[in-house]
């Protein structure tokens, strides 16, 4: 059953998740419940992310549904790179031209699990960086154990007018810099709390400038690790424990960091207020 999903009245913190995978198993039963507590956690937009030709089809068709709360990327993850075609670039095009798509990706290069050949993942990635020059789109990019390769291609794409965040940034802050100097903005998942795993990322968080940052959950993946998490699974709901973490790493207040990185948001994908 379709529910209306009403937009959130809190006029304290407003935040933007520009990452959910509402495609995944764990989540999409859960949808409408997930929606209701994200709005009353004060999330104003949410971004679904299309992480291959299928999974975009069913963000914009979800999109569609929630007007001015939900929007949508399209295009071909690294994981599923092998399955590029021509037909795929062509249907993909045709959700390019919705509205509510609002980003060519999430696409780019992951060296870390290789579902698909480093080959392949470089050719989708290519295309796909191409269109965004073509349609004056903003990408989605994914980049994991692939630096090297991934700023070659990219360094171009920006120099011919694409512009984008790197999403889930995981890196050290010499990469940070280097994409930040390009001109990409910076997208930080639930990452940022883990103690263990994090700290590279931690230390390049207080050197990104506040003004290219982007907030994420990664839903269902990436739960905070500053927060309890009631369920299974993470959900836009928990985006303020990101902004949190984020907050305190750079001595600012929470309100601060939310309403700069909203701000951000807005203005890469073309999110109205
Ligand atoms: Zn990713």
């Amino acid at each position: 059953m379709l529910r209306t999903i009403r937009l959130s009245s809190q006029p304290d913190m407003h935040l933007i998740d520009i990452g959910v995978n509402f495609h995944s198993s764990q989540i999409a039963p859960h949808t409408d419940t997930i929606l209701e507590r994200a709005v009353a956690a004060g999330v104003v937009a949410i971004l679904a992310t299309g992480t291959s030709l299928d999974a975009s089809r069913k963000a914009s068709d979800l999109a569609r549904l929630h007007p001015r709360l939900l929007f949508a990327t399209a295009g071909t993850h690294p994981h599923t790179a092998r399955d590029w075609s021509p037909s795929v670039r062509q249907s993909l095009e045709s959700l390019w031209e919705r509205p509510e798509v609002v980003a060519i990706g999430e696409c780019g290069l992951d060296y870390n699990r290789n579902f698909s050949t480093p080959a392949d993942q470089r050719k989708a990635f290519a295309d796909q960086l191409e269109a965004a020059v073509l349609w004056k789109k903003p990408l989605f990019l994914h980049c994991r154990d692939a630096f090297e390769d991934f700023y070659a291609m990219v360094e171009p794409a920006v120099r011919a007018g694409a512009h984008g965040v790197v999403h889930c940034f995981t890196g050290a802050a010499d990469e940070a810099a280097a994409f930040v100097e390009l001109g990409l903005d910076i997208g930080i998942t639930g990452w940022v709390t883990d103690l263990k795993r994090g700290q590279a990322l931690r230390e390049a968080v207080q050197a990104i400038p506040l003004d290219r940052l982007h907030l994420e959950t990664d839903a269902p993946y990436l739960g905070p690790k500053n927060h309890k998490n009631r369920r299974p699974y993470n959900e836009p709901a928990n985006l303020p424990w990101i902004a949190q973490a984020v907050a305190e790493l750079k001595a600012l207040t929470v309100a601060e960091v939310a309403s700069q990185c909203t701000r951000n948001s807005r203005r890469l994908f073309g999110i109205p207020a």
